[in-house]
């Protein structure tokens, strides 16, 4: 990978768990970072900086610029913006939880689309055109075919904040149709699960988890009596449902190998699957998860969630052959290295913190 000339990069949700992992590889990689978050879903500390980004300048020894500023105050995002030369922006802030999502959808269509906005129209008054942005496999809707490739239909989606990332992705084609200048790729994300193996950052598990690994964690860490398999008659080799799960840290070299494709190359708008390639089924995980970690994750077979699909993994060959990028790690590692950060932080950055604000 080169970063080229390329030296600031400016990261939305820096505090977040993709944004924090993806600054830690930016930073290694000899990148100099500009983050700023607004403490949505991440912690502040009592001297007003994030307790993430702390860790990811001890585990990488490097200064991170960072500021709190949230998306929907333009005036403040432009000051932020002008204070520096930045080389390409990387766009992870946004809120995703899909129950809530359905709940408050307007909350979500404001805080994800005019943030989205808001960005684009700084960037393009400061005369920058690069970027990287945060989106989802959620956009292809129901497989119709399956490992999914780039070109598999988008849409159809079934919750609110699965539509924010596919409208986001519309907006940016019909953006880079009319304006040359823009330089962007879009990550398509299958499951994000895992930690960086220092232990330091992880994903917070003070929050309200919906997500299988976080709650396989929390009934191992005996918080939870149990975990609830949503659905056992799937269509799929054990009857429980399948995806590809892909450890933080690949997904984070995933960001550098983009940046370094938009330096060499004027790309428009390109869209890449990060995923392994590999489904892997919710009883597969449980037993992996109890074989590396030695902890029990009791569970009952439930009812199918509403709006579950049954079996969803990537086609990864896009981002190998252009990318050069192909995720490393694998479940075990994911599962060694989320349980490390769960059981030495069992209450995540809030251990260190007296007024964080991680629940929303
Ligand atoms: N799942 C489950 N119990 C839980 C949470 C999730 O059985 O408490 C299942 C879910 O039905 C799906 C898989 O685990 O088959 C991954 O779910 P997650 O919410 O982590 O990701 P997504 O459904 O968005 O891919």
């Amino acid at each position: 990978m080169t970063t080229g000339d390329w030296k600031t990069i400016f990261v939305t949700g820096g505090a977040g768990y993709i944004g924090s992992h993806c600054i830690v590889e930016l930073l290694e990689s000899g990148y100099n970072v500009v983050a700023i978050d607004n403490f949505t879903n991440s912690v502040i500390e009592e001297d007003g900086k994030s307790a993430a980004l702390k860790r990811v300048e001890k585990i990488t020894g490097k200064k991170v610029t960072f500021h709190n500023c949230d998306l929907l105050d333009k005036e403040r995002l432009e000051e932020v913006f002008s204070k520096q030369k930045i080389d390409c922006v990387i766009h992870f802030a946004a809120i995703k939880a899909v129950g809530e999502s359905m709940q408050i959808p307007l909350h979500y269509y404001r805080n994800n689309m005019i943030g989205a906005i808001n960005l684009l129209e700084v960037m393009k008054a400061a005369g920058c055109f690069q970027l990287v942005f945060s989106s989802s496999c959620v956009v292809y809707g129901e497989p119709k075919s399956l490992p999914i490739t780039e070109d598999h239909p988008t849409g159809n989606i079934t919750n609110v904040y699965g539509r924010t990332k596919y409208f986001i992705e519309e907006m940016l084609n019909d953006i880079t149709a009319a304006e040359k200048n823009w330089n962007i790729i879009s990550l398509r994300y299958f499951n994000p699960v895992g930690a960086h193996p220092s232990g330091l950052i992880g994903e917070d598990p003070t929050k309200k988890y919906t997500n299988l690994m976080p709650y396989i964690s929390q009934v191992a860490m005996g918080f939870k009596p149990e975990l609830s398999i949503f659905g056992g008659d799937y269509p799929t080799k054990d009857g429980t449902g399948i995806r590809d799960y892909i450890h933080v840290v690949d997904l984070a070299t995933g960001h550098v190998a983009a940046l370094s494709a938009l330096y060499r190359k004027h790309l428009r708008l390109r869209v890449y699957n990060l995923g392994t390639g590999k489904g892997v089924s919710v009883l597969e995980l449980v037993r992996t998860f109890e074989k590396v970690t030695g902890a029990s994750v009791p569970y009952v077979i439930k009812n199918r969630r509403e709006g579950d699909i049954s079996a969803m993994y990537a086609d990864t060959r896009l981002a190998e052959e252009e990318l050069g990028w192909k995720a490393k790690l694998t479940v075990e590692q994911m599962c060694r290295d989320f349980w490390r950060w769960q059981s030495t932080n069992p209450h995540g950055y809030r251990s260190s913190v007296k007024n964080g604000n991680s629940e929303k």
